[in-house]
């Protein structure tokens, strides 16, 4: 068993596999040109699968590859069967774009994918397309579509932005409830790599919205999820909020993120990282296995969004995988 500094039971791994993506989502990319980190810093899918195995053998047993858009990356396909293969019951999961997914849905269950976390932010074409600076809508709801199909487990993710798409809280729930699935609203984390005048909602903003419409209650957070889960007391609809910025979010964190150049981050907010890349490179595996005690000892006990005057995080998600 995996436990942190804090005394925290952590067994969540988060593998971002490319920092690249084919969207450039506002709250997520720099507004400035910016360059991708060379290919070749990149570990292969052997040398994370290191990784991975110490990390499963020590207590992991949820693993959820993401990125930057980790359908991009060349034979995920295989990267997901190397990892059932070796655990089968390991709860498995992407979360992605899901521009790509008609394209890859079905070979990515074959290899043992259980469970895939879609990001919809709006249903107006302009709208998903002012965000991700992309023409994409119709692909992502395609990429909905085929993914229920094959019977894979899908989630919804949604950002809300003031002045953006805010007013689609509602509609992106009704969507999600008329195909029984869940949908999440997450807080916008600031971020020095976002575009400077994106603004996000606080939780109880969100809430108040969805108020309007319904009465909802309070169900609380199952295990050690991020999401803390409200039911609609009309028609017994359960959605996520996802709220880092409130006091209690940190309490039950039981992940450590490992990036696709090797870095292993114990906490999204805070700089901090250390590289398992040589030591997997060299096949050392007790240094890799030391590098992850002295992480999960230094873990912090939360994070920052949670204090009134933070500044933001100055940790690009694209390339940690959010
Ligand atoms: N490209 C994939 C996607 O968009 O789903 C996976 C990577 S993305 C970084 C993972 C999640 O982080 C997405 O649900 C995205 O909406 C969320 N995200 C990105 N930047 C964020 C921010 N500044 N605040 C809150 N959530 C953010
Ligand atoms: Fe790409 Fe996901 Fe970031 Fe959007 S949120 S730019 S899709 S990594």
């Amino acid at each position: 068993m995996l436990i942190d500094g804090h005394g925290r039971q952590v067994n969540y791994l988060r593998v971002s596999v490319t920092e690249r993506c084919n969207f450039r989502c506002q709250y997520c990319m720099p507004e400035k040109p910016f360059s991708w980190v060379p290919k070749e810093n990149l570990l292969s899918f052997d040398e994370l699968f290191k990784f991975i195995k110490l990390s499963i053998d020590g207590g992991i047993n949820k693993i959820r590859l993401t990125g930057g858009e980790p359908l991009l990356r060349e034979d995920l396909d295989k990267f997901v069967a190397m990892i059932h293969n070796y655990k089968p019951d390991i709860d498995l999961a992407l979360t992605t774009n899901g521009y790509l997914l008609p394209d890859c849905a079905k070979s990515l269950k074959e290899a043992g994918l259980k469970r895939i976390n879609i990001s919809l932010d709006s249903l107006k074409p302009a709208v998903a397309a002012q965000i991700a600076q992309k023409n994409v809508l119709s692909k992502v709801l395609e990429g909905i579509d085929v993914s229920l199909e094959l019977g894979l487990k899908v989630k919804i993710n949604m950002v809300p932005l003031k002045g953006i798409n805010d007013n689609e809280i509602l509609d992106i729930l009704e969507y999600a409830k008329d195909r029984n699935i869940r949908v999440r609203f997450i807080e916008y984390m600031e971020n020095a790599h976002a575009h400077s005048d994106i603004v996000g909602m606080h939780g109880k903003e969100i809430l108040e919205v969805i108020k309007q419409r319904y009465t909802i209650h309070k169900l609380g957070r199952v295990g050690s999820s991020p999401s803390f889960n409200y039911e609609i007391k009309e028609n017994g609809y359960i959605f996520g909020l996802i709220d880092p910025h409130k006091h209690d979010f940190c309490e039950s964190c039981n992940r450590i993120r490992l990036t696709a150049e090797g870095f292993l981050i114990p906490c999204l907010y805070f700089d901090e990282a250390q590289s398992i890349a040589e030591a997997v490179k060299s096949g050392d595996i007790d240094k890799a296995s030391q590098i992850l005690a002295e992480v999960l000892r230094d873990k912090p006990k939360e994070n920052r969004w949670s204090e009134e005057d933070n500044e933001g995080s100055n940790r690009a998600f694209y390339e940690t995988g959010g």
